[in-house]
């Protein structure tokens, strides 16, 4: 069995990696982390969830350990999609450079451009950063990239996804031909291929098996689901919803509940609520600091249920999520892949369930069809007839002991029988068409390309609702601030 010590990790790197308690190294940092402390490029296929980020960590802070940075002149740069996986990729730096002196910063939108330069002025050895405030910095003139040695792009199908890959060429272009770059892609599409093919230099490449492919810790089942008229859907289905989360009783210790419209987001945020559930939604009109609030309650298990969409919560390291239910039957399959890898994260175990209607049936065929394997279906269908019995959809039974624990309300869901405004969606959803958007599509590149910008990464190019920049403000995160120096003492 190869460990830690076997991979020729700065022994600091390594006493960090002990306090973490991981026993060995993941099939992706065993493949990575020796050729990127040869200096080699690394093109890794892997997903989160793999262990990837410390893929590139370990060896990124066992190479810089050595050295100091110049003012304004970065030694690396990690590239990631959003806001939220830049910060996450952040404290996985605090957590493994602990014993190591290093500066970092954090380039993401919301955060004061004041606060990021002092730290780029005194010197940066790693700068994480989404592209857009990356590219804002340069061509403020504050920042000089001829310095990098090392630059990491993660996510590069999700940088594709959002419209960034010639802002990542851009980059690329400015940083020297001499640096080392690990590139990070969970599916290598023709863009993607076409981009490594350009900037990579005979990369090791590290292949992992997809997480839903292989994950035997997942435990998947399919619902159908069919509403017996159709203005009961919503409300059907979200006492399916409900019974499916009770059935699963104290299993069900948090649950993630990914929805395909923002606008059902909301409202099934809304309802369980309502229905005594702890809940909060999460999707990319939100702004920052509400988003960040919420993600931090579900990790630290103060708040039980996140209602999300996927623009939201892919890519996030949530550990220990025991339940993903799909709302809806995602429309690409590709992202069921990603929702259910919230789940049995780490080797843990996970249970996820989701909700077909007959309209989604040709895209659940996608989804067995890409992960090449039937999901079992809870039930079949009850045969339908013109009784307008309220929900016909065969739910896992609840057990005796969960159905004595129904709350009082359950039986005679006031709200949900008569659909109120709170029931309804939001009035400001202006438009169905607008809402059904989905929120990660990609968009074409054009002059408010500057918008987008201050949008920075958060900005999902169609998702953007509001528009407008939000800031972490007052709700940021500390670690977001902090520095290798300070923590050091
Ligand atoms: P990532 O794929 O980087 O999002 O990591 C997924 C999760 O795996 C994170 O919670 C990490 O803390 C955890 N992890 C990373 N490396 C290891 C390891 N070698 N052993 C166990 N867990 C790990």
């Amino acid at each position: 069995m190869i460990k830690f010590s076997d991979l020729n990790l700065d022994p600091k790197v390594l006493k960090a990696v002990a306090d973490t308690g991981y026993e060995k190294p993941t099939p992706i940092q065993e493949g990575a982390i020796p050729p990127a402390l040869e200096g080699r490029d690394v093109l890794g296929i892997a997903q989160t969830g793999t262990g990837k980020t410390a893929s590139f960590t370990l060896p990124m802070i066992s190479m810089l350990a050595r050295g100091r940075a110049r003012a304004r002149m970065p030694r690396s740069l990690v590239l990631c999609p959003t806001r939220e996986l830049a910060a996450q990729v952040a404290e996985n730096f605090d957590a493994y450079a602990k014993y190591v002196k290093l500066n970092k910063a954090l380039l993401i939108g919301g955060v004061s451009f004041k606060e990021q330069e002092a730290v780029i002025n005194r010197g940066a050895d790693v700068l994480i950063a989404t592209p857009g405030r990356l590219l804002d910095h340069f061509e403020r003139g504050k920042l000089l990239l001829t310095g990098v040695q090392i630059m990491v792009v993660d996510e590069a199908d999700r940088m594709l996804d959002m419209g960034f890959i010639p802002d990542i060429e851009r980059i690329f272009s400015l940083t020297p031909f001499t640096r080392q770059t690990l590139f990070f892609s969970a599916t290598m599409a023709p863009e993607i291929e076409r981009i490594t093919n350009t900037f990579l230099s005979n990369p090791a490449r590290i292949e992992v098996a997809r997480q839903a492919t292989t994950s035997e810790n997942i435990t998947q089942s399919v619902v159908m689901f069919k509403g017996s008229r159709k203005d009961r859907e919503g409300t059907e289905k979200r006492k399916l919803l409900r019974d499916l989360i009770e059935s699963e009783g104290e299993k069900c210790k948090n649950a993630i509940i990914f929805c395909n419209r923002k606008v059902d987001v909301d409202t099934v945020a809304k309802s369980m609520k309502k229905y005594g559930l702890d809940a909060a939604a999460i999707h990319g009109d939100l702004e920052q600091s509400h988003r960040m609030r919420t993600l931090d309650g579900f990790r630290d298990g103060s708040l039980r249920f996140l209602v999300a969409s996927d623009v939201a919560a892919r890519g996030l390291d949530i550990p220990n999520v025991s339940h993903v239910f799909n709302y809806d039957v995602p429309s690409h399959a590709e992202d069921y892949v990603h929702r259910i890898g919230r789940t049995g994260r780490a080797g843990k175990k996970g249970t996820t369930i989701m909700i077909c209607s007959p309209r989604d049936t040709r895209n659940l065929d996608d989804i067995e069809a890409l992960v090449k394997h039937a999901i079992p279906r809870s039930g079949e269908p009850l045969p339908e007839d013109d009784a307008g019995e309220a929900v016909k959809a065969e739910t896992p039974k609840p057990s005796r002991r969960s159905r004595s624990a129904k709350p009082k309300h359950e039986d005679k869901p006031k709200a949900e029988a008569a659909p109120k405004q709170a029931e309804a969606p939001a009035p400001e959803a202006k438009s169905e068409k607008s809402e059904t958007k989905p929120e990660d599509k990609p968009q074409e590149r054009n002059s408010d390309r500057n918008n987008d910008r201050n949008r920075d990464s958060g900005r999902s190019r169609s998702g953007g609702g509001s528009g407008k920049s939000v800031g972490l403000g007052d709700d940021m995160p500390a670690f977001i601030a902090k520095s290798f120096d300070e923590r050091m003492g």
